[in-house]
């Protein structure tokens, strides 16, 4: 049904999925740089679709809308909403004798810019597994944006300005719209801004927002990607509030090291108890985990479920603080 290459490939469609090299046919979950490259044909969502040709030029592209099969390469092919960002999508695979659903990176809770995931029974699950530590388990998202929305506003009466920091994808675009759905009136720095207008082409309003031009403006927070703050663009913030949003956070005294005056564990990813949730639910006779640590392979077989490590371990990748 499907062998590693350096990468997942469906074997009878010879379809790469979510391969970071040039392939000639590659499924593409979601658009995040560590999920794409310049495929030859590639495959994907309609939003995820518009967002890959933002970030990398006009390409051949066939749209596999939500839950509509289509017959390709010999397999049965079905995409279902994984919850991570705009467009994302998990892949269920069917090749007449088996089913394979692939997760790519997904969350289980609701977020207010990508529909919430839906995760069909298959015979054989590829799930990726980035939190999967008991350690990462996060507290309610409610309570989640409370501490958000808290922080943004308690420094904009001191007379800061609150910079929150978010992955330019995805992110961004739910922090903005949790803010301005708030009350709060947001700026975001340009490689936010452009991606906001691919979310808006797709229909996905997100309050009231604007493109930062140097200068603070009252009663605005201001969101850019990781790493902004090293920029030159930043400058003309006199007094920042610098917040983090990342699932990194619960990372003892991650904010501290980094600099910043809040991290804000709120995530784009399946926390440990969801990851055993989704599994739960797919009720799949084989597992194979990507990304995430050895241990949580240990984790499912002590549970009886029938686990396997896929590709290479994550403590040989470089994590993504972000
Ligand atoms: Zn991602």
């Amino acid at each position: 049904m499907f062998h590693f290459d350096r990468g997942l490939k469906l074997t009878k469609a010879d379809l790469a999925v979510d391969f970071k090299r040039r392939m000639p046919r590659g499924f593409i979950s979601h658009a995040h740089n560590d999920h794409m490259a310049r495929h030859q044909y590639a495959l994907c969502t309609p939003a995820t679709a518009r967002l890959y040709q933002h970030r990398l030029g006009m390409r051949d592209v066939l749209e596999l809308p939500y839950r509509m099969p289509t017959e390709w390469g010999g397999m049965r092919l079905t995409t279902f909403p994984a919850g991570h960002c705009l467009g994302s999508a998990m892949l269920l695979a069917e090749d007449g004798d088996q089913s394979l659903l692939y997760t790519g990176d997904f969350k289980l809770t609701e977020s207010l810019t990508s529909e919430r995931a839906e995760l069909p029974k298959a015979d054989i699950l590829v799930i990726e597994s980035t939190y999967g530590q008991p350690t990462y388990c996060f507290a309610p998202r409610a309570e989640l944006v409370g501490q958000l929305i808290e922080a943004v506003r308690k420094a904009l009466e001191r007379g800061q300005t609150p910079v929150v920091e978010a992955y330019a994808l995805g992110k961004a675009q739910e922090v903005t719209k949790l803010l301005t759905t708030h009350g709060i009136s947001v700026l975001q720095t340009k490689p936010v801004f452009e991606i906001s207008q691919v979310y808006e082409a797709c229909g996905m309003t997100l309050g009231n927002y604007v493109l930062f031009e140097g200068l603070p403006r009252e009663g605005h927070a201001l969101v850019a990607p990781p790493g902004a703050h090293r920029g030159s663009n930043l400058q003309g913030i006199r007094r920042p509030c610098r917040i983090a949003v990342t699932g990194w956070s619960l990372d003892r005294n991650s904010h501290r090291r980094y600099g910043f005056d809040h991290a804000i564990p709120l995530s784009d990813h399946a926390d440990f108890n969801e990851l055993l949730e989704a599994v739960e639910r797919v009720d799949a006779r084989e597992v194979h985990c990507t990304h995430g640590p050895e241990s949580f392979v240990d984790e499912l077989r002590n549970r009886g479920v029938n686990a396997y490590r896929l590709g290479v371990p994550a403590s040989q990748r470089e994590r993504l603080l972000f």
